[in-house]
């Protein structure tokens, strides 16, 4: 088995990237999956957001309110910090756990194995220690600001409010041992996938 620890910043491309490693045969491990999981009633995030903000976090259905969440987590430096630091080894345990059952998989089928730990903060966490290698989905800020606007409607106020609040793109690609850039075409970027994957599967 081999493990990518794939990166990026918010709106960089990373999914796009994800989904097709997953076309060519990759097994992804998506955190952002396992912490929406976890949000969901009765789960253990769910009950964090509840206990520190109560009722006005929780919608009539019991589900959670996002938006309520992320105007209360984002908007404040040390409500992130908090977020942060109760989110994480709550994800970190889950993705932990997925991986040691797929490595307990038949031999020959564990082996073969590419496992793609689709991490949005995989530098952030410290996470890099769980893959054998970290690739990381590179954009330019004034590119994500213009996805952010287009794909969330957001505007540029909030768009850079969010890119902000995670380690810049530049810190990221010094810590990366491959960069995919994505500031041309999705087809380019295609294109970078494909020539990183059969690197990877001729080793
Ligand atoms: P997040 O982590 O914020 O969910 P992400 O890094 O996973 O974002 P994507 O969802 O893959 O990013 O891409 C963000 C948006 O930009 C999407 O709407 C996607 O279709 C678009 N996009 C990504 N790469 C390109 C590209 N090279 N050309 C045009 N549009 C792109």
């Amino acid at each position: 088995m081999r493990i990518i620890g794939l990166t990026g910043g918010i709106a960089s491309g990373k999914s796009t990237v994800s989904k097709e490693l997953q076309a060519l045969g990759a097994v992804i491990i998506d955190a952002d999956k396992i912490a929406w999981r976890l949000a969901e009633p009765g789960g253990a995030i769910w009950q964090e957001y509840y206990d520190r903000y109560g009722d006005v976090v929780i919608n009539d259905d019991n589900s959670l309110n996002r938006r309520a969440v992320a105007e209360r987590v984002f908007a404040d430096k040390s409500e992130l910090k908090w977020m942060n630091e109760m989110a994480h080894p709550l994800i970190r345990a889950e993705l932990v756990n997925k991986v040691k059952a797929l490595s307990a998989q038949e031999d020959d089928l564990a082996e073969e194995m590419i496992v793609v730990l689709d991490v949005p903060l995989l530098f952030e966490s410290k996470w890099q220690i769980l893959a054998n290698e970290t690739w990381l989905v590179y954009t330019t800020y004034d590119l994500q600001v213009a996805r952010l606007k287009s794909r969330n409607n957001m505007n540029r106020e909030e768009a850079e409010q969010r890119i902000d609040s995670q380690m810049s793109m530049e810190e990221k690609r010094s810590m990366a041992d491959f960069i995919i850039e994505n500031t041309g075409t999705r087809e380019e970027l295609l294109k970078d996938v494909h020539h990183l994957w059969n690197r990877l599967v001729k080793k």
